[in-house]
Parts: structure tokens; sequence; C-alpha cells
């Protein structure tokens, strides 16, 4: 266990030497886009179709983008300096245009493959312990926190961007169980100023984005304050990384007494508005009625209790109230850390066994 919490609080930056100019991410080889065969399609969203492929007998994942803008956008950031090295980001391969043979063009991302999918998927299946709760939403939130940060490290930059799609699709998981962050199409990169990358406001409505919902009360009310774009916005990220915690805890074994079964996989806000609210259930819902999802286990040992503060501070419908990202890693490392990790009244032994992983 102790081990477990120093791996997860060592820093996530590799120190590789950074090469902005060269395409290929530092810490994957390089790979021939000559040789891509798309073999199956794991994924389908609003801008294009994400394919399991192999090039020169690598498994990699193929982002498909039938529009330039988006693929734009997810390319740019993935080119971002210091993103690549960044351990918690999906490790991008490479990028292509190329004509079909009917004569259209599309975008390709290349990226590495992730096996077990997305969180979303992950918890349909499986019911992950303490621990590992722990760790996967903390790599996931380390991953946010850098993207939020603005760096400079000597002679290079990395801008402050807003992920500005933060769900459990977008999540996605490794085979130890630390996550990456994936699906920048509707990132926003800001300015040294906090301002738009210029043209960006034209393009993408700076507070209409996202999933429903994932949408904080302030998007949904058209009232993110654009006077400070660049907290508002990490503050909207914030908002939905607490309804991935919720969703990721509710399936948490070590929360659920033994013997008793964990509840099944359930969407955030699936209960209140079912699989496909619309804008105004959604508006009702948690701005309106400020509702928040219920906490579906009975756990009130101190840790328990620090996760609930944790995900209300995060999901805090005073936007300036939130948690910063960096604020909310640090809460979940304290979560795991030994002298508060013995959150359960139940599992006892699971706990002391690590994190192991039960399936369903
Ligand atoms: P969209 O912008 O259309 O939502 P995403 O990039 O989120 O596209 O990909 C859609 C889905 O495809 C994800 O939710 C995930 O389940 C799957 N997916 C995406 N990238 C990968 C990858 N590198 N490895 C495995 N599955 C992936
Ligand atoms: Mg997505
Ligand atoms: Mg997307």
């Amino acid at each position: 266990a102790l081990l477990l919490g120093y791996r997860l609080l060592k820093g996530n930056y590799k120190q590789s030497v950074v090469n902005p100019g060269v395409m290929e991410a530092a810490n994957t080889e390089p790979v021939d886009l000559e040789d891509l065969k798309l073999l199956e399609c794991i994924g389908r969203g609003r801008y294009g179709s994400v394919f399991r492929a192999v090039s020169n007998q690598r498994t990699v994942a193929v982002k498909v983008f039938s529009g330039h803008h988006h693929y734009a956008t997810e390319r740019s950031v993935y080119l971002l300096p210091l993103l690549r090295q960044h351990d918690n980001m999906a490790a991008f391969m490479g990028a292509e245009e190329r004509i079909t043979s009917e004569g259209r063009t599309e975008y390709l991302l290349v990226m590495e493959y992730y096996p077990l999918g997305c969180l979303g998927v992950y918890l349909s299946r499986y019911s992950p312990d303490w621990p590992s709760c722990c760790r996967m939403l903390h790599s996931a939130t380390t991953g946010l926190a850098f993207l939020h940060a603005e760096l400079y490290r000597g002679e290079v930059y990395k801008p402050a961007v807003c992920h500005r799609d933060i769900n459990s699709r977008n999540i996605l998981v490794r085979g130890d169980l630390s996550c990456v962050l994936s699906d920048f199409g509707l990132s926003m990169t800001l300015t040294r100023t906090g301002l738009p990358l210029q043209g960006e406001e034209e393009h993408c409505a700076i507070s209409e984005a996202g999933t429903l919902r994932y949408m904080a009360p302030e998007v949904l009310e058209g009232a993110v304050n654009l006077r400070d774009c660049e907290s508002a916005l990490k503050q909207v990220d914030v908002y939905a990384l607490g309804l991935v915690y919720w969703e990721t805890f509710s399936r948490c074994s070590d929360l659920y007494p033994t013997g008793e079964s964990v509840p099944e996989y359930q969407m955030v806000f699936q209960e209140e508005v079912g699989k496909q609210p619309s804008f105004q259930d959604m508006q009702r819902l948690v701005s309106r009625d400020k509702q928040r999802p219920s906490f579906p286990w009975k756990d009130s040992s101190l840790a328990v209790r620090s996760l609930q503060d944790t995900i209300e501070e995060c999901w805090d419908h005073d936007a300036e109230a939130r948690l910063t990202a960096q604020c909310a890693a640090q809460r979940l490392a304290d979560l795991l850390a030994p002298n508060t990790r013995s959150p359960a009244l139940y599992n006892h032994r699971n706990l002391a066994e690590g994190s192991k992983m039960t399936a369903d």
C-alpha cells in the first residue's frame, strides 16, 4: 500500500528532452502512416469514428474525422510543447489528411491503443476497489491539472488549455489502471493574456460546448463569466470532473458491504433524467433545482466523508468556489495516503490486498 501511495505521488513529468519540432511522440516509436490498416470501429462520436488499426504489426488507435475543424483543434493540442511527455495525456503518434477512394478528404489522428477503452465502459464491467478508484482518478486529474497549467520551461512555453468535454468516455484506461485524457476536439488554448487564440472564438462559442449530461450550471444558464475566460472554463472542467468522480466511486467495491453486490454502473444523472436528457431537462435539474447525484453508499467513515467533500467542492454551484484540478489531485492523493486510507467499514480484506481488480 505504501508503495502504491509512493508511486502515485511521484511526479508525472518524464525527464526526456523536448523537441517540439518532432512529429512523433517522445515516448512512442514513429508510426508508418502508409502502412495503416483500419480493423474495427471502437467508438463513434459526434465528429468522427475511432478504429483499432495496425501499422507494421503494431496495434494503434486511429480517429477519423470527416471535418477539418475538430481535427485541427485536437491535433494542435497534441502538438503543444511538453504535452506528449506527460504520462496522463493519450499518447499521440501522428496525423494525416488523406483522400478517400470517393474523393473526400478525411483527417486521421493516430494514437496509442488502450485495450481497456474508456473509463465509462471500464466501470460498466468492473467494480474497482478503493485504491484503484483513487489511483485512476488521481491520474486523470493530474492530466487535467497539467492541461490547465501555463508552463515555462526555459525556451519552451505551454499555454493553458481547457478541455471543455470532460466525461468518463474521454478518459482512457491503461492496463495498470492509470488513466489518460483524450478527445481534445473541443479544447480551447488560451493565450498569455488569458484570452482564447484568435479565430477560435468564431468557430466554437466559448460558453456552449461539451456533453449535455456534464454541463455545469453556468453553461446551462449561458452565464459563463467571459471576463475571466480562462478561470471560468477551468471551473467548467472541474464541475464535470466531480461528476466523473461520482460515477467512479459509485462502482467502488470497498464502499458496499461484503457479500452485497455493487450497484450496476449508471451514467451520472441517469436516475434523474434517463438516457437521453434534453437541454431543458438538464437546465431544470442542475441549474434551477441545483440537484447533484446522491451518494449511493452508506459508508460514513472519515475517508468517505472527505471524498464526498471533495466531490461536492468540484461540482459546487458557485463556479469560483470549486477546487482547482491541482487541488483535486492532491485530495485524491490524500485519500490514498496510509493514515486516511481505511475508509471502508467494509472489505478490509480487499483493502489489505491492495489494488486488486474485482470483476462483476
Ligand atoms: P469523439 O470526439 O467522437 O467523442 P473520442 O476521441 O472520444 O471521439 O473517441 C470515442 C470513443 O472511442 C472513446 O469514448 C473511447 O471509448 C474510444 N477510444 C478513443 N480513443 C481510443 C484509444 N486510443 N484506445 C481505445 N479506445 C479509444
Ligand atoms: Mg469523446
Ligand atoms: Mg469529442
